[in-house]
């Protein structure tokens, strides 16, 4: 069996670490499309400032991320350009 080796080392640089991490996945209540769209907006704000987005991106893309703001793309954002 293959192992892949994934690098996460970048995750210690994220600007999304801390009190601003929940902004970034679904609360666990159900979500309006208006709040889940202010939610989103304010996560991709972090994203756009971030060092290690380049990385996040790739990561999420790599690991097949189902949920969530990664490297300033959302859930759907992500299929999209996996589809190319
Ligand atoms: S790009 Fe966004 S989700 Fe990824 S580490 Fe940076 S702030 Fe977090």
């Amino acid at each position: 069996m293959a192992v892949v080796n994934i690098e996460t080392d970048w995750q210690e640089r994220a600007a999304c670490r801390g009190p601003h991490a929940a902004a970034f996945f679904p609360p666990s209540k159900p979500e309006r499309r208006d709040e889940k769209r202010l939610r989103e907006d304010a996560a991709k704000a972090i994203c756009a400032a971030c060092s290690v987005r380049r990385d996040c991106l790739n990561y999420a893309l790599n690991v097949g991320e189902q949920h969530g703001v990664w490297g300033g793309l959302s859930e759907a954002e992500r299929r999209a350009a996996i589809r190319g």
